[in-house]
């Protein structure tokens, strides 16, 4: 529940209503909404005092919250996250951008220096990899995440990879900035609850086959445990379509933006699984207001040990760079 306090509020009036909180031994947390000071009650339902709460004095409105994912619903102020110097979210928009998995320093360090010199602050790079065969490559783990650490040390880039299980939150968060949930694991609550104990903002993909709801309760695991640095991202659903990898589901921008006070950002690449169709995919994207794009790059997209054939080269990616900022002009972001 949300109380909005009126702008003309005396201090005393502003006690009464704080210890009448506080005898439910609730913690409120406060924030300011277009000159009011907002109240927010999130951790225990105290919609039967609802009335009571109204007819207080120095109170404006009580608005309810009645979603089951409160902590990140869209009663609530926009989420702008910010970590070393990077804010994601409101009238921001950040691209990642990066190979799927890191083969060698290398390799990852002439690929950061790509994506430095075109403005690029934010490198992907997976280290621990979920993937359907297990004959597949399966990342270089630790050795991989010192790779990534070290190629960001010396880039000055923030590195964002993947965290496939609970045994290596520890590990991933020490080496890593921006955590990852993977589609595969948006439904490993043990994992979001484990997550949601770790500081680093942390990117929640949508299951394949997860609906709205399930994805906002799946953040909402992140945000009850402690950590509300979330940044949702559309990557596709699998549908009975074949001849793209998933089904990106574009109206999840609009639809996460009227449920929700997280940012949304977008994967093209594991959506389409082909380069040629990324382009048009990040023009809609930015068109129709996300807040970022997360998406596989590569100097030399053959090369990559993992998703190549999703990977753009380092010319698309300037295509598409030169048309970011009319397209996301269309939404007032930077
Ligand atoms: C990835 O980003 O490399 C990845 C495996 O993504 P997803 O979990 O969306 O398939
Ligand atoms: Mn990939």
């Amino acid at each position: 529940m949300i109380i909005v306090l009126k702008k003309e509020i005396t201090a005393s009036q502003k006690d009464k209503i704080e210890s009448f909180i506080r005898s439910f031994d609730s913690s409120p947390s406060y924030w300011k909404n277009n000159g009011f000071d907002v109240i927010g009650l999130l951790e225990q339902d105290l919609s039967i005092w609802e009335n009571d709460l109204k007819n207080m004095d120095g109170v404006e409105k009580v608005i309810p919250i009645k979603k089951e994912y409160k902590r990140v619903a869209s009663e609530l102020p926009p989420k702008i996250i910010k970590y070393k110097g990077v804010e994601i979210g409101k009238d921001t928009f950040n691209v990642i951008a990066g190979p799927c998995t890191v083969k060698s320093y290398e390799e990852l360090k002439e690929i950061a220096i790509s994506l430095k010199k075109k403005g690029i602050r934010l490198l992907r790079a997976g280290a621990y990899k979920l993937r359907t065969s297990p004959y597949s490559f399966q990342g270089l783990g630790e050795e991989g995440l010192k790779i990534i650490k070290r190629v960001c040390d010396e880039t000055g880039m923030l590195s964002v990879s993947e965290i496939v299980s609970t045994e290596d939150v520890e590990i991933v968060s020490k080496y890593i900035d921006i955590v990852v949930v993977g589609t595969r694991n948006m439904y490993a609550y043990p994992l979001l609850k484990k997550i949601g104990k770790i500081n680093n903002p942390v990117i929640l993909k949508r299951g394949f086959s997860a609906t709205l709801e399930e994805w906002l309760l799946a953040a909402e695991y992140l945000a009850e445990s402690g950590n509300s640095n979330i940044i949702l991202c559309e990557r596709g659903i699998r549908t009975f379509e074949r001849y793209t990898r998933n089904t990106l589901d574009i109206s999840m921008i609009p639809a996460v933006k009227i449920l929700s006070n997280l940012p949304i950002i977008i994967d093209p690449s594991h959506s389409t699984g082909r380069s040629e169709m990324v382009k048009s995919i990040c023009f809609a994207s930015m068109a129709a207001g996300a807040d970022g794009l997360i998406i596989e790059a590569h100097y030399n997209p053959i090369e990559s040990i993992v998703d190549s054939r999703q990977t753009i080269d380092m010319e698309i990616l300037q295509e598409i760079l030169d048309q970011k900022e009319n397209l996301i002009n269309l939404w007032d972001k930077k």
